[in-house]
């Protein structure tokens, strides 16, 4: 069986086919496997370059890391913030921007007087199969409230606007609630658990694939691009490597777990109605920087924050902050004295932000620093990761989408998809989506 896409949904599938007792092929196209999981070294130390956290709340991610047999970390006690309306302020707690305690949110002063009673006058309103969550919330909330906390929540998960991304893709239990009812009825009764949002591993998300390669029991391919794929007599035939030194590998089955427009490519002879649908699924591009500081230039009240949000309508350069020392334990170990924190840009539609060179990138994050947390110090070290066309955009109709798609493969015996195209962008859903295409190839034999 073959495998295309090293990320952490290809890992994960290589690894679940594998354990059936399977010959398992992975084939990555860059040097590298793990995908949007990748560590580098800033001033000596390494740390995440992409993703850095995993949901707690959900179990794929926690079941993984203990079929590898590491543990888990969670993050520290320091609270996230949010710039709004000239001031660092504390992020209310809510669903996906949803205000779940009223008096949080009037406290915060994350909204204008206005704004707060134009949320507390919830306007009951019909709800539709699926809507934007922008849309959703502004009817019910107005519109301060999604420019304010919707905005920055889900331009940190997705890079995308709330105006665009679909309610029932990705906040389904939002949709729920609507149509029972008042949200903010129902946000009251939302329980506060004590149990951790995240995890990580230690040593950060970026040892997650060398975990699984390690102990996986198949064989990865790495600097080898899947060019073509086809359908032959008793299974599959892809073509792999340079143009000019093609090579054809054989397969009974197919995990596709690449990305939407190589998944697109890779499949517009075998099913075209699936390819087109693939290809206008939307992505947007991101950019990571990480600065490394010397402990005794930065402020000590940093170290109560683990970052902070910004509202696309302050029209900042960054879209975050998160102060990897501050929220997490193993990141602060790793050198007392270093400091290493990230800033966030790019969102869907918005390439020009990212249209810098890298210390263009390291100097409109430093000029955010100093003017949104007081960070005037000059860094030992940076870091810029870029991450182009990097996360899919569930637009409005997704979930048909999506089963339109399945639909097609369906009838394609030995192909399954998987990856963050699909059931959710973050790192548990995807690994829950390689463990169903796992399903998928497996009980259909
Ligand atoms: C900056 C950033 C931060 C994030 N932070 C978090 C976070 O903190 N928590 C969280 O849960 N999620 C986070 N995410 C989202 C999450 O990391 C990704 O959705 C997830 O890792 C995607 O995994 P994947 O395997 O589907 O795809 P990818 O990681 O994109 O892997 C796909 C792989 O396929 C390979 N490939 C593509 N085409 C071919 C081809 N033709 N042949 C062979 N190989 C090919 C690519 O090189 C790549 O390695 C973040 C994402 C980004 C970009």
């Amino acid at each position: 069986m073959v495998v295309v896409g090293g990320g952490v949904a290809g890992l994960v599938a290589a690894r679940g086919l594998a354990a059936t007792g399977r010959d398992v092929l992975l084939l990555e196209a860059s040097p590298q496997v793990g995908g949007k999981l990748r560590s580098a070294e800033v001033a000596g130390l390494t740390v995440d370059v992409g993703a850095e956290a995993m949901l707690a709340r959900r179990p794929e991610g926690l079941d993984l890391a203990d079929e590898l047999g590491t543990e888990v970390l969670h993050p520290t006690a320091a609270t996230s913030g949010v710039w709004s309306r000239g001031a660092l302020r504390p992020l209310p707690r809510s669903l996906m921007g949803v205000p779940l305690d009223l008096d949080q949110l009037a406290g915060s002063g994350v909204l204008s007087p206005e704004g707060l009673a134009r949320v507390s006058a919830e306007t009951p309103t019909d709800v539709a199969d699926d809507v934007s969550v922008g849309d959703l919330v502004a009817s019910r909330l107005g519109v301060e409230v999604v420019e304010r906390l919707v905005e920055p929540l889900l331009g940190g998960v997705y890079a995308g606007h709330a105006r665009r991304i679909s309610a029932a893709a990705a906040v389904p239990q939002l949709l729920a609630m609507a149509r029972r009812g008042s949200l903010l009825d129902q946000a009251a009764s939302v329980p506060v658990s004590a149990a951790p949002v995240f995890a990580t591993l230690p040593g950060g998300m970026g040892r997650l694939p060398g975990l699984v390669v390690a102990g996986g029991g198949f064989e990865a391919r790495t600097s080898a691009t899947v060019r073509a794929l086809r359908r032959t007599a008793d299974g599959w035939a892809l073509t792999v490597g340079p143009t000019t030194h093609p090579e054809t590998v054989e397969a009974g089955a197919v995990v596709l777990a690449t990305p939407a427009t190589p998944t697109a490519r890779l499949l517009a002879d075998v099913t075209p109605a699936a390819a087109a649908e693939l290809a206008s699924v939307e992505s947007a591009s991101v950019a990571v920087v990480t600065l490394a500081f010397r402990a005794q230039d930065l402020p000590d009240a940093l170290f109560e924050r683990s970052g902070f949000l910004v509202p696309p309508v302050e029209r900042r350069a960054i879209k975050a902050a998160t102060f990897s020392f501050a929220k997490w334990g193993w990141v602060r170990d790793l050198d007392p004295d270093v400091v290493v924190l990230r800033t966030s840009l790019g969102r869907h539609r918005e390439e020009a932000t990212l249209q810098a060179t890298d210390e263009g990138l390291v100097r409109v994050s430093l000029a955010d620093l100093a003017s949104l947390a007081g960070i005037t110090a000059r860094p030992v070290d940076t870091h810029v990761q870029r991450w182009g066309g990097a996360l899919p955009q569930y637009a409005v109709g997704h979930l048909d989408r999506v089963a339109r798609i399945r639909a097609a493969v369906a009838d394609l015996p030995g192909l399954a998809l998987c990856g963050a195209t699909y059931d959710g962008v973050g790192v548990p859903a995807v690994i829950g989506s390689a463990r169903r295409a796992v399903a998928s190839l497996t009980q259909a034999e």
